[in-house]
């Protein structure tokens, strides 16, 4: 089974109007005692793990000094190796620097993620992002003159002000560039963002037919600009560029999480870190992170939501390896998808090749909704 160690870099300059991930303002201090913790959380990790793949992400990692990312990088390394085929790092575009960039190229990182969103003044300023145009296009001619095998930028629609010609503007601008690998991802509004204030405020509405004409307008430009889509988000030259580490997660094999709330799904559980560099650091010192949200892995949840996040890919998912992979889960469940799948597909949501099941670009639009209707049987027939 692949592995994933992610860790998670909690902090950023400024806090992005649309973000709820746990981050934090720099202080020498704080960034002192995360690299100890991280040192101590990675010599915890158990000898038996072997890493196939591993993210850096945050938070801001490219926010670290050359120094700081060095000593990170050779922490980790020095407990688990560096026997993993894929390493990537999440870059800001105003933070990337030559020296940081050789300083994880030297270390072993294989792809670098720039979170550009958009290159509209007037988008960017509705995000809360603190980037200029500027900054995009110096941070990503150094990234190429790098040398970095695989690169990706996130770009986001559906955004305050945006219309149909903004997003195909900015789908250029990102197909210009030239990475192998493009995000896409539509504004979500998450209950601790500012965004979601507004949206409270009625200052911002949620219009689900223009993301629908967002979606079906992205697929088709980066369709005829030869990217392939691999899932709902993601898009790649060709089919060596996916990120393996994402590809992971949705085949809901198992990852280890490193860093104030980085999430694990290992040996049996799910959990997640403290959202705390204070909590962490004390779990640290009394060798007993406090884990939260813990679940115990049943075969029935991993089948439920190998399921849900496996249709979101473009290959789906093959009903009977699923079945055999994990062979304890409730009969009733298993014929109770069947028939939830074969109406989804009479309703032209899905298409079925062999026991394999996949979303139609109809269904691709209502992934959200289909998932829901899935773990709703889930919960039916276990509750
Ligand atoms: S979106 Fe990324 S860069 Fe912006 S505040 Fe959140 S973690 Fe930081």
């Amino acid at each position: 089974m692949q592995t994933g160690l992610y860790c998670h870099i909690p902090f950023c300059a400024s806090t992005c109007d649309f973000c709820a991930f746990y981050q934090e303002k720099p202080k020498r201090a704080d960034l002192l005692s995360y690299l100890k913790g991280m040192e101590c959380e990675f010599e915890r990790i158990p000898k038996s793990a072997q890493f196939d793949t591993i993210f850096w992400g945050g938070g801001t990692p490219s926010l670290l000094s050359a120094k700081d990312l060095q000593r990170l990088g050779k922490s980790m390394i020095k407990h688990v190796g560096s026997d993993f085929s894929e390493w990537t790092v999440e870059m800001a575009p105003s933070t990337v620097k030559a020296d940081k960039l050789k300083v994880l190229l030297d270390l072993g990182v294989t792809r670098f993620s720039m979170g550009i969103q958009s290159f509209n003044p007037d988008s960017l300023e509705k995000l809360g992002r603190l980037h200029n145009l500027k900054q995009i296009y110096t941070a990503w001619d150094l990234i190429k003159e790098s040398g970095v095998c695989e690169t990706n930028v996130d770009m986001m629609f559906a955004l305050p002000n945006q219309d149909l010609s903004d997003w195909r503007d900015d789908l250029k601008k990102a197909n210009d560039l030239e990475s192998s690998h493009i995000s896409t991802y539509c504004l979500t509004f998450e209950e601790d963002a500012a965004l979601y204030v507004k949206l409270s405020e009625g200052k911002l509405a949620i219009d689900e037919e223009k993301e629908r004409a967002f979606y079906l307008e992205g697929w088709d430009l980066l369709k005829s600009f030869g990217f392939l889509q691999y899932e709902i988000s993601n898009f790649t030259r060709s089919e060596t560029s996916r990120c393996m580490h994402n590809v992971n997660t949705w085949k809901m094999n198992e990852w280890i999480g490193c860093g104030p709330s980085a999430a694990s799904q290992f040996n049996g559980y799910r959990y997640r870190n403290p959202s705390s560099i204070k909590e962490w650091l004390k779990g640290l010192e009394n060798q007993d992170i406090q884990k939260e949200d813990v679940v115990e892995l049943s075969e029935e949840l991993l089948f439920t939501d190998s399921l849900i996040f496996g249709l979101r890919m473009n290959e789906g998912i093959d009903f009977e390896e699923l079945s055999m992979r994990f062979p304890a889960t409730n009969d009733r469940i298993k014929n109770s998808y069947l028939q939830m799948m074969d109406q989804f597909e009479s309703e032209s949501y899905l298409k079925k090749e062999g026991s394999r099941f996949i979303l139609t670009r109809e269904g691709q639009l209502k992934c959200d909704a289909i998932g829901t209707e899935l773990l709703n049987i889930d919960e039916g027939v276990i509750g």
